[in-house]
């Protein structure tokens, strides 16, 4: 789940990372209330979930009150790749002496901590590690003994910090890497960490990944996802429990286990197909969740056709055919399926299916066979073999 830049300083400030104070507006009269509140010259700035926003022109500084009505006219409503600006954060602006890099995550393959620091902050850090690498200090943690203040100040040296801010750059990482820890992040990252004129360490950006996973061990947390940036598709799935992903493509896909479900979009992919969703609807799903998953997929308006794929084990079948049936009575779907039944009570699902004669669905035996079918028909071809 990733956080609005506002959203993770606020986290910042929790665990004592300098930031500057502001304020999150969804209007031009209460950015200028608000830029009142925390003094000009401020900064408006663009709340979406993309980086780069400064170079797309969601970044403005202004020094009073008619340039901030007009900063926050235009980027309210600003498309920034693809993302609509509905929220601006309006902070004092700071004076900047260095911008530096900072970040937390976790290094799978070392299977440790990585903290990285560079004082080439403010720019593409894919750039820096790209062309200088040894400007990026990358350093493990003993996930166990945690960062002490000293490797803080070792790794800051390493970089080549201003002696006069290697105390502040080591307790800023300290505070990242707690911030990483203890909210369950998957990354923590400041971008510029900037050092002010009077030599004050602090985060000017953030860019925050909490794990959705651990969520519930942080209700404080879990207002934070963005319900507006969020896809409605998605947010409805986590509503209904279901472990949906929205794709680019026209073919739906239900399958039963996370592992089926990613060789299933593999396999239609593999047959020139271009799945529409992930869709998981669990081990032991039964007729309900089954309606709630057809429903779901068909409410994608690009679905031009469904695969079912089911290998049972836990599941059963025929409780697979009895949702289907169900979900076909209330829905009346307008595109064709494809249902493949395999496993628990194969037989007897089939026979249900077979029996309900339900109009536009296609039985199919392997799952190669399967993705073909859905392919074709999602190309407007026709098949034979209706269940
Ligand atoms: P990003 O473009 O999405 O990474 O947004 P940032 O928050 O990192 O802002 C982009 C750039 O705008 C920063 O690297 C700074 O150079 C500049 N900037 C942002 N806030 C301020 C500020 O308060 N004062 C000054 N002088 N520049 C700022
Ligand atoms: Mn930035």
């Amino acid at each position: 789940m990733d956080l609005l830049e506002y959203q993770g300083k606020q986290l910042f400030a929790r665990h004592g990372l300098k930031v500057s104070q502001g304020l999150a507006v969804t209007t031009v009269e209460d950015a200028l209330i608000a830029a009142d509140e925390v003094g000009y010259p401020v900064v408006v700035k663009a709340q979406v979930l993309i980086g780069g926003r400064g170079k797309a022109g969601g970044v403005k500084l202004a020094a009073n009150e008619s340039e901030a009505r007009e900063h926050a006219g235009n980027i309210l409503g600003m498309d920034i790749k693809g993302h609509t600006v509905r929220t601006v954060w309006i902070e004092h602006a700071s004076d900047i002496a260095s911008e530096y890099y900072a970040s937390v995550l976790l290094d799978r393959s070392a299977k440790q901590p990585l903290v990285m620091f560079s004082v080439e902050g403010g720019v593409d850090i894919e750039e820096v590690a790209e062309r200088t690498p040894e400007k990026l200090i990358r350093h493990h943690v003993d996930a166990l003994a945690g960062l002490s203040h000293d490797e803080g100040v070792q790794i800051a040296r390493d970089g080549g910090a201003d002696d006069d801010v290697v105390d502040g750059v080591a307790d800023a990482l300290v505070a990242l890497y707690e911030v990483w820890l203890e909210e369950d992040a998957t990354l923590a990252e400041i971008n510029p960490l900037i050092v002010t004129p009077e030599r004050e360490v602090k985060a000017l950006d953030s860019k925050v990944s909490l794990d959705g996973n651990a969520l519930y061990r942080h209700p404080e947390n879990q207002s934070l996802s963005d319900k507006e940036n969020e896809d409605p598709l998605e947010r409805r799935a986590k509503e209904e429990g279901l472990q949906f992903v929205k794709l680019d493509g026209d073919i739906g896909i239900l399958g039963n286990g996370a592992g089926l479900v990613m060789s299933t979009l593999d396999v239609v992919s593999h047959a020139g197909g271009a799945p529409a969703n992930f869709l998981d609807a669990g081990g032991g799903s039964n007729a309900e969740t089954i309606k709630q998953a057809v429903d779901l997929i068909l409410a994608n308006e690009a679905v031009k056709a469904v695969l079912v794929n089911i290998f049972a084990g836990i599941t059963r079948c025929d409780e697979v055919a009895l949702g289907l049936i169900a979900a076909f009575g209330e829905i009346k779907p307008s595109v064709p399926f494809v249902v493949r039944l395999d496993g628990t009570n194969d037989v007897e699902g089939r026979r249900l299916l077979g029996e309900a004669a339900l109009p536009n669905v296609h039985s199919a035996k392997t799952m190669n066979e399967a993705a073909e079918m859905v392919v074709a028909l999602a190309a407007g071809q026709s098949v034979g073999a209706v269940a």
